[in-house]
């Protein structure tokens, strides 16, 4: 069943077209890498799909729901990790995953609970009273994929979770993250190519906002 599915997409800033003509879709429990280099275009489809930005023209449908018509019931089903998050320097983990576990409406009976859930598949169990602004990026970067984990969502879009960090922090986010596969169907943004071929099944490869690749990995590169 097709989770999400993304009908000839197009948005354009004033005159010019960020994306143009995307159509694709994202089965329940696989991960879709999304790959292309700066600018184009792979932040502004993230924040369409999350109901962040309206599109231009064409439709995107997370759940079944239309990202325009129904943004809140697109949002209630999607963890998004934003490529610049906003955290908050002067909270501690836990107060910030709280703070975001209050504003995503998990009931407060079960609240701790979860907390400890997704610090535990973050591997923030033992900093959640530490301050944010003394985390290291690779730390910072867990925080921003479990505010995104809060609530099990369905749906998880990451866009450039791997960005800026080091080869080793690299290797440990990717494994979090196809230890997240199946459990949820996923959108991995990035313009790494080994973290799409080390991570994803299928990738849609965007140059300039038009799609130059959708297929299965094997069938575009060797990657043994
Ligand atoms: P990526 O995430 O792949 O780096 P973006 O989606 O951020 O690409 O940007 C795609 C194109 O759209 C770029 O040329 C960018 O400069 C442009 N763009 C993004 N946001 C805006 C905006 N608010 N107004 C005008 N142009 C924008
Ligand atoms: P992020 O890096 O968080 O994805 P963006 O790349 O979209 O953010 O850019 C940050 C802000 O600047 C956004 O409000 C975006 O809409 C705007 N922006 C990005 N590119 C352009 C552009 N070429 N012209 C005008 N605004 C832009």
């Amino acid at each position: 069943m097709a989770m999400i599915e993304v009908q000839n997409l197009t948005k354009r800033y004033r005159d010019r077209s960020a994306i143009e003509g995307l159509t694709f879709s994202v089965n329940e429990g696989e991960i879709l890498g999304f790959l292309g280099p700066n600018g184009a275009g792979k932040s502004t489809t993230m924040k369409i799909l999350t109901g962040f930005l309206p599109p231009s023209m064409g439709t995107a449908k997370v759940a079944g729901f239309d990202v325009f018509e129904q943004p809140l019931e697109v949002k209630r089903r999607i963890g998004y990790l934003p490529e610049t998050p906003p955290l908050y320097p002067e909270m501690t983990v836990r107060g910030y995953l709280k703070f975001v576990a209050e504003l995503k409406k998990v009931p407060g009976r079960g609240l701790k609970a979860e907390l400890d859930r997704v610090a535990g598949l973050t591997g923030l169990s033992d900093i959640m009273d530490r301050v944010i602004q003394n985390l290291s990026k690779g730390y910072k970067q867990r925080v921003g994929i479990a505010q995104a984990l809060l609530g099990s969502p369905p749906v998880l879009i990451l866009d450039e979770p791997t960005e800026g960090l080091d080869p080793s922090q690299r290797a440990d986010v990717r494994s979090l993250i196809k230890g997240l596969a199946g459990k949820h169907t996923l959108i991995l943004s990035t313009h790494i190519l080994p973290e799409v071929t080390m991570t994803c099944e299928k990738v849609l490869i965007i140059h300039q906002g038009k799609m130059v690749a959708y297929d299965e990995i094997q069938k575009l590169v060797s990657v043994h």
